[in-house]
């Protein structure tokens, strides 16, 4: 951040600055030219991130709703149908892509407050072969949702209904490193039985911008299709893989640390009197906090004043902390909430 800058901004993990780090790699990244021939820092990202992932090959996007696109437009074809959490992102947050571009059918079935869905619903969801029905191809997954890990537990059965009826899955793992940060688990172990996983270098691992995809080669080859298909074939684009080596060596260790941030900023604001806070559901770097309606948007006015910056999509406000926040921004945040209410 520019010295100087007071700002606290808390509204996604996405507002983070590159790193020092980042910025060195940047300027000593060989580059070529990624669309014509080969970039070799992609490539290097594209072969750490596969390894990662425990999958053969990867490809690497400008943002993480390309990836699922692409990843949606490789799996199904149209009239084909994908089954998904309705708070997914890849059904509410993606604009429709996959059925405005692809003619892909959503199929979009409950999930829990914790991001959960449940084996019986995919099931009920999966048509029979009638020509009424679409055809079902896809089951896409998502971890983490909301910030909540989704356990691993529940992984086998649902590849076991997936290989049952000849599905494949896609795991929406924009912020899967916090899954295994928050788990202790590897990505690959988080992302077995997934015939493709997105994951995010823009988001808690702080990089400027990018996804990864990884998946089979066969997979991949397929989604470098639709890659420039969709317009995201990018020239001298190892200035911004270099960032997401460093996401991926370095940055992905440290997210512990927003999760303790967001622990100490929920129970920091849990004890005023006037907020509440489920302490349950920060799993990782978010916290929901939620005033009484009447004080929602003063409150966020009092807290900007002071140079702190909350979201203000629900009737829950979503403080998310990442790499720009320090265990000294969140005392300084509890304090001006506390302010507000005394
Ligand atoms: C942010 C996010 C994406 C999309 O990433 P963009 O880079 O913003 O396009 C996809 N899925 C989930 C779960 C996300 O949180």
């Amino acid at each position: 951040m520019t010295p100087g800058t007071q700002t606290i901004d808390l509204r996604s993990d996405t507002v983070t600055h590159p790193t020092p780090e980042m910025y060195a790699a940047m300027a000593a990244a060989p580059l070529g030219d990624d669309v014509y021939g080969g970039d070799p820092t992609v490539e290097k990202l594209q072969n750490i991130a596969a390894d990662l992932l425990g999958k053969e090959a990867a490809l690497f996007f400008p943002s993480g709703t390309q990836s699922n696109l692409a990843a949606m437009l490789s799996h199904c074809g149209r009239g084909e149908e994908i089954i998904a959490g309705r708070d997914y992102h890849v059904f509410q947050h993606e604009a429709g892509g996959s059925s405005a571009l692809g003619g892909i059918v959503h199929c979009a079935i409950p999930n829990a407050a914790d991001g959960r869905v449940s084996p019986a619903d995919i099931r009920a969801a999966i048509k029979a072969d009638d020509p009424h029905y679409p055809i079902t191809r896809l089951i896409s997954l998502e971890n983490t949702v909301s910030g909540r890990v989704i356990p691993h537990s529940d992984r086998a059965e649902l590849v076991a209904i997936a290989q049952e009826h000849g599905l494949s899955i896609h795991l929406d793992g924009a912020r899967i490193m916090n899954a295994a940060a928050a788990t202790g688990l590897a990505p690959s172990v988080l992302a077995e039985g997934a015939d493709s996983v997105s994951v995010c270098l823009s988001k808690g691992l702080g990089t400027p911008s990018g996804t990864v995809l990884c998946g089979s080669t066969a997979f991949i080859k397929r989604a470098y299709r639709a890659r420039k298909l969709l317009g995201g074939a990018m020239r001298q684009v190892g200035i911004l893989a270099a960032c997401g080596i460093v996401a991926l060596e370095q940055n992905r260790h440290r997210l512990g640390e927003d999760h303790a941030n967001a622990r100490r900023l929920g129970e920091g604001l849990a004890a005023i009197d006037g907020l509440s806070v489920d302490l349950d559901r920060v799993e990782t770097n978010m916290v929901f906090v939620e005033p009484r309606t009447e004080d929602h948007s003063a409150l966020r006015k009092h807290m900007r004043e002071g140079g702190i910056l909350f979201g203000g999509q629900d009737k829950a406000i979503r403080l998310v902390t990442h790499h720009d926040i320090s265990p000294s921004d969140v005392d300084r945040v509890v304090e001006r909430a506390e302010g507000f209410f005394r």
